[in-house]
């Protein structure tokens, strides 16, 4: 049980291509982090693995558990267990928060199946104390005049929510102090399972002082470079990308 990822290349509508040859490969069970500089491709990989229209695959293949996520549409994906937060949240306004998560439970739903509103709003409220986000969210438009900060834990809470099997976060702690940080590490630590894969995209080190990774990643060009255990966040941090130049392609 994985998500794997086998030599994605991805281009621009214009043929530009960003992704290069990814290959990532993220357990059940598992939380993968990869870093690297900006402009890499790191957002572009997300959106390419969500569905994003803005972009053509042209070569290589994304499977979840198996089925090809990239003959599914956008919802499909969404059906099929992925998740993903956004690095910048989309606002919808007119739509209430707690109608937008009710929705996107009740297209889970079987045809003519019914979400228990009693249920639903237990367990919103449930996550919306743990993530310490005040109740009269539940009526405001969908991130709409939200802070950065709580854009994030937003996502978190959908995240939460939907109960998905493989998640990705672009970059969900950037623009958050550090209460906002612990926040958002204690709603996906409490996520974390054997049968749920994270892929954490990050600039910082310090999101995984709290969010412990199984391997991280180095994206740079449109490929991974480098992989490794924990420490290389670590070493990342300390050295910076400086060894990126001496991997360039000839
Ligand atoms: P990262 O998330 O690692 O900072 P991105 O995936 O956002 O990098 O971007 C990778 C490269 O692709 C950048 O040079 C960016 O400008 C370009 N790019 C990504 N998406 C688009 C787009 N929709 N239109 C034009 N350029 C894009
Ligand atoms: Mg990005």
């Amino acid at each position: 049980m994985s998500l794997l990822i086998e030599n994605l290349h991805a281009s621009l509508e214009d043929g530009t291509p960003i992704l290069k040859g990814v290959n990532l490969e993220i357990p059940a069970g598992e939380v993968h982090a990869i870093m690297g500089p900006n402009g890499s491709g790191k957002s572009t990989l997300s959106k390419v693995i969500a569905g994003h229209e803005a972009y053509k695959v042209t070569a290589g293949s994304v499977t979840m558990d198996g089925v090809d996520v990239l003959e599914l549409d956008i919802d499909q994906r969404s059906r099929a267990g992925l998740f993903l937060a956004f690095q910048y949240p989309a606002e919808v306004p007119g739509v209430s928060n707690a109608n937008f998560i009710r929705a996107a439970l009740q297209a889970r739903l079987p045809k003519g199946e019914e979400l228990d509103a009693v249920a639903y709003y237990k367990n919103l409220y449930a996550k919306m104390d743990l993530l310490e986000i005040d109740r009269k969210f539940t009526a405001r438009s969908v991130n709409e005049g939200f802070s950065g900060g709580e854009k994030k834990r937003n996502e978190i809470l959908q995240l939460m929510m939907l109960d998905p099997t493989y998640v990705i976060l672009d970059e969900t702690d950037s623009g958050l102090d550090i209460d906002a940080l612990k926040i958002v590490a204690k709603g996906v630590n409490a996520m974390r399972s054997a049968h749920r894969g994270f892929l954490l995209i990050t600039h910082y080190q310090r999101l995984l002082d709290y969010i412990a990774p199984d391997q991280v990643h180095v994206m740079a060009a449109g490929q991974i470079v480098r992989s490794g255990g924990a420490d290389l966040a670590l070493e990342l941090e300390e050295n910076g990308y400086d060894f990126l130049k001496e991997l360039a392609p000839a």
